[in-house]
């Protein structure tokens, strides 16, 4: 078997059948999509495993064909990272079970259910947060930090979060907080009509484009994106308007400054370092993959727990390539 970072994670299964995750141009026997944020879609036409939404998601921000399949040999698991987001179980006819998490949470919070590690042979797992220095707040404190702070702001707000994930979390809130008005770009509202129409959640932000007036009150819930652009800065300044950060990098004192935020909060889609290691231990596994993010940190901290432990880089096979 081989496990190999190259467009994506490339599993060999035992007769040969190649297994393609998150590639941006998949050429696999079978493909998987974990979730559709932008670097883990497709950027070509393509057929692949993933959740009803995550295909509808897909469907809803790019212009490219996108055709879903199922496949006996992969059971997708609920990775609790996104709404629609999956971890992949994939069987070897010899036996072998590998786990792929894409990105992933354990933590419930909001409408998502934290994900709930299956035992594996093999995990490949995500290390954004591989560093034991990285530990967030328990949910529950994060969120009622937020919710008091957006109540007692009386100015207008500007909330920055990826357009699917953090941005609906930031709409909610701010709806739990009586702000006078929630309002977001076509871009978002896209995303929400999609996890609308799959999950049993309601955003009911307004339309937010660039004839809208600020107002005391109001709480903007804009892209990432669009963090550190002329005319949010322009807007922000016009408007009186605070502007909020939310990430899990928001435990680290240069999220504030280099996002230039007022404000941030470590809100995550994204296991921190214990967690990650207590997913390690609930598979169990034999073998461990880490990709994306502190690779080399949580492969060294699981060697030393006693697990035979591999940093994937890109374009290194897993095999004597270290
Ligand atoms: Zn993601």
């Amino acid at each position: 078997m081989t496990v190999r970072y190259r467009d994506g994670i490339e599993i060999e299964l035992s007769d040969g059948t190649r297994v393609v995750c998150d590639a941006d141009h998949p050429d696999g026997d079978v493909n998987v999509v974990s979730h559709a944020h932008g670097d883990h879609w497709p950027e070509s036409a393509v057929t692949a495993v993933c959740s009803p939404l995550t295909a509808a998601l897909v469907r809803a921000r790019r212009d490219v064909p996108f055709r879903r399949a199922t496949d006996d040999r992969i059971d997708l698991r609920p990775a609790g990272h996104v709404a629609g987001s999956r971890a992949a179980l994939v069987a070897d006819p010899d036996g072998t079970r590998y786990l792929y998490t894409g990105d992933v949470c354990t933590r419930s919070r909001f409408y998502l259910d934290g994900f709930d590690p299956p035992s594996a042979d093999v995990l490949i797992v995500e290390a954004t947060y591989g560093e034991p220095s990285y530990g967030f707040p328990d949910h529950a404190s994060v969120a009622r930090d937020i919710r008091t702070w957006l109540a007692e702001t009386p100015e207008p707000v500007i909330l920055f979060g990826y357009a699917l994930g953090r941005a609906q979390k930031l709409q909610l809130l701010a709806r739990a907080a009586d702000r006078e008005r929630v309002l977001t770009t076509d871009a978002v509202r896209r995303v929400n009509e999609a996890i609308e129409a799959h999950r049993d959640v309601r955003f009911d932000a307004e339309p937010y484009d660039a004839e809208t007036e600020l107002r005391a009150g109001d709480a903007l819930v804009l892209p990432m994106t669009s963090g550190r652009i002329d005319w949010v800065d322009r807007l922000a300044d016009e408007a009186g308007a605070i502007k909020a950060g939310f990430s899990g990098w928001a435990v680290d004192d240069s999220f504030k400054f280099r996002g230039d935020y007022d404000v941030v909060f470590p809100l995550s889609d994204h296991c921190d370092f214990d967690e990650l290691r207590s997913l390690v231990d609930a598979v169990d596994p034999t073998q461990v993959y880490t990709h994306h993010g502190s690779v080399a940190s949580l492969a060294t901290q699981l060697t030393d727990a006693g697990y035979d432990a591999t940093a994937l880089r890109q374009n290194q096979t897993s095999l004597g390539d270290f």
